[in-house]
């Protein structure tokens, strides 16, 4: 059906048809309101008319005219330019567009012609030039004044030019007009001082003469600004309602008398830190409540999630129920059942482990006799039942998806849920891709850390290196070698972590030195890892199978072979792996093909330590939109505000969208508010009913 106003389909639009409207999609222009909010991507100053004899060189002006003389050049390399002089009694400058014919045919001596574009000095040395120039015949066409003003230049693809694409916004928005709702509310327009949104629509497509042409270019006019804040606004206002909507479910109350957790504090070598404790109590906090707890835990590596994580485990034990810890990785199930086990010592609480390799315990789970439950993925398996699985832990969420998160969920009633991550995420970025989250933040590390020197060495200065593995060993830490892929024919120039291996035991005859990588047995693997924990092996080489969790203090230098092939975050995490002990600890770079980008990241690398100022760092290289799955989190991509410049509008967005919820939470009172939230969110509606 053909729909009306806004969301009149484009090619309805008057002088469109189809075959525009299937150019137009490639630009995500499918209807009338497409295109109103299709902004410029830039702004030209064509206020600038000049006349010919005012001219200097490098300025963008526009000139009026007439054609005086028209030429068709041909050049050596069988280039054709069709070349005119047009003059406006001051002066003459010459205009010149390469392999244009057809211009031929629209030029005519004496026609009157207004040209836009670069002015420079031609071949000769004696007139002005402007090369490709924008143009308008002006015989036929009455002058239109807002070509002198500031013109919008627009995102193109093939087949729509800038003249197309301005006159069908111009068409557009005309049509539109008398249509246009204002989705804000009244009175947020009136709080933050904002324009309406045709007013807004106006100003950005057709600027007014006395706007600065530097905000225009940055989109820092309040126009933009208000544009910039609809859209936070509508993606904070799906996200919150999600989350609210999840709080009218009834969940479980835990009010243990704290007893377990008592022993477990008392049994530690170490004092909480700050930190610690303050997120325990968030946690408790939110535990005690009836609604289900869902909460992202963030710290960065090292900072002692284990022991958060454990303490609100142990309280919903003491309630009768049981925890799972779900980990992306056998070899972190296993650290933490290891370590968890030893930490538990003495409480009276069952510890069983489950991943792919050891699945012997389910009949222990769901018959309720174990109470903290430790796995991978494996723990989702339709066969798995637990008997009343109360909290669920997720470790090193990056690598789990939303999906992954429901459906562990579902193994219990609405089991409360803590989610870990040690890919420090900016807070903006944080209120986005997990804003459905209550956030907690451990920042601060346990007393004692050293920062973990680190260091670019070339692949040439392999004497170096040997010569520091050599001295990190006989002062009696242990050795990380890290490489990015295991098989060589998977890239050709990429030493393999297995040719490493057997190098190095010809180097190295006095040490042991371990190999794992991921298409080794589970099995195998946890057997190389018991025994460098143990201090058997000296030197273990290995894929980033160890990227995440691995927690062992004794391992203080880490070499990473290739390191211009890892992302940021995962260096950061790869370095995670040592400084954990009290002996200060080296991390080694080995850089082979060093591109701009991977010099910009080793030095962030070399820079900083702060995992937040690193996620910043790896923003700023990569973009928001690649960095850590942002792409894959299910969020509408943003096509006017940028998560990382509009960061302060996006918490002013998330306060208006938290107040308008509080008041209307299913938007009742604000009927187009919620069409507009609904289109925005497209195919993700189910968001907005209860789940
Ligand atoms: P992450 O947050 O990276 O998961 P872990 O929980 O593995 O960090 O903790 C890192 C190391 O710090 C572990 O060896 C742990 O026992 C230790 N640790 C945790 N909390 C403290 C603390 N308050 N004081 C000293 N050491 C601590
Ligand atoms: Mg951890």
């Amino acid at each position: 059906m053909k729909k009306q106003g806004l969301d009149l389909q484009i090619q309805y639009l008057k002088g469109l048809g189809p075959k525009r409207a299937t150019l137009l999609k490639k630009l995500g222009i499918e209807t009338v309101k497409d295109a109103l909010y299709f902004l410029p991507a830039q702004y030209e100053d064509r206020r600038n008319k000049k006349k010919i004899f005012e001219l200097s060189v490098n300025e963008y002006v526009t000139i009026e005219g007439k054609i005086v003389q028209i030429n068709e050049v041909r050049t050596k390399s069988n280039l054709s330019i069709i070349e005119i002089t047009v003059s406006d009694g001051t002066g003459f400058i010459k205009a010149k567009w390469f392999n244009q014919l057809y211009l031929k045919k629209i030029f005519k001596e004496k026609q009157k012609i207004k040209i836009y574009g670069k002015t420079q000095i031609d071949h000769w040395g004696k007139y002005f030039e402007i090369l490709n120039p924008e143009y308008e015949i002006l015989d036929f066409s009455p002058v239109n004044s807002s070509e002198y003003g500031i013109m919008p230049i627009y995102r193109l693809t093939e087949g729509i030019s800038q003249k197309i694409i301005r006159s069908i916004i111009t068409n557009a928005f005309n049509y539109a007009k008398p249509y246009i709702v204002d989705p804000l509310p009244d009175k947020i327009i009136k709080q933050l001082n904002f324009p309406n949104l045709s007013e807004a629509l106006q100003e950005i497509h057709f600027p007014s003469r006395n706007m600065e042409i530097k905000q225009l270019n940055e989109r820092q006019t309040i126009f933009h600004k208000r544009l910039v804040f609809e859209e936070l606004f509508l993606m904070q206002l799906g996200i919150l309602m999600l989350k609210k909507n999840r709080e009218i479910e009834k969940g479980i109350s835990f009010n243990p008398e704290g007893k377990l957790l008592k022993q477990f504090f008392s049994n530690l070598p170490f004092k909480l830190t700050t930190s610690q404790m303050r997120v325990i109590n968030e946690i408790l906090n939110d535990m005690k409540k009836e609604i289900p707890m869902n909460r992202l835990l963030q710290g960065d590596v090292g900072s002692g999630k284990t022991v958060v994580a454990l303490s609100a485990m142990l309280s919903a034990v003491e309630c009768g129920y049981q925890s799972a810890l779900m980990a992306p990785t056998e070899i972190l199930a296993e650290q933490h059942f290891m370590n968890i086990s030893n930490m538990l010592k003495g409480l009276p609480v069952n510890v069983v482990i489950l991943t792919g390799t050891y699945n012997k315990y389910a009949n222990l789970i769901s018959s309720g006799v174990a109470n903290i439950v430790i796995g991978t993925h494996a723990l989702i398996q339709e066969n798995i039942k637990f008997n009343n699985l109360g909290l669920v832990v997720i470790d090193e969420q990056h690598r789990f998806g939303v999906i992954q998160r429901a459906l562990i969920k579902k193994k219990g009633f609405n089991p409360d849920t803590l989610v870990m991550t040690a890919t420090p995420i900016p807070r903006t970025l944080a209120l986005t891709v997990y804003g459905d989250l209550d956030y907690s933040v451990l920042d601060e590390l346990p007393p004692g850390r050293k920062p973990v020197i680190t260091k670019i060495i070339e692949p040439q200065n392999k004497k170096l290196i040997y010569r520091m593995i050599d001295e990190e060993i006989k002062a009696g830490g242990q050795v990380y070698i890290i490489y990015p892929v295991i098989e060589e024919s998977e890239v050709l120039d990429l030493k393999s972590a297995t040719k490493s291996y057997e190098a190095l035991q010809n180097i190295f005859p006095q040490y042991k030195i371990g190999l794992i990588h991921g298409r080794m047995a589970s099995k195998q693997i946890e057997e190389v890892m018991k025994d460098f924990r143990k201090g058997v092996i000296n030197i273990l080489v290995a894929t980033t199978v160890i990227e995440v969790g691995v927690d062992i203090p004794n391992a203080t230098l880490m070499i990473i072979a290739h390191a211009e092939r890892f992302g940021l975050a995962q260096l950061h995490q790869l370095r995670g792996r040592v400084g954990r002990g009290d002996r200060p600890s080296k991390c080694i770079l080995i850089p082979y093909k060093f591109t701009e980008e991977a010099k910009l990241r080793l030095k962030a690398m070399i820079e900083h330590s702060d995992g937040f100022k690193i996620a910043e760092e790896d923003m700023k290289i990569r973009g928001p939109g690649e960095f850590f799955g942002v792409k894959q989190s299910g969020l509408p991509d943003l096509k006017i505000a940028d998560i990382l410049k509009d960061q302060s509008m996006l918490e002013i967005a998330r306060r208006y969208a938290d107040l308008i919820l509080n008041e209307d939470s299913s938007l009742n009172k604000y009927p187009y508010l919620r069409a507009c939230l609904e289109d925005f969110w497209k195919n993700k509606i189910e968001l907005f009913t209860t789940a």
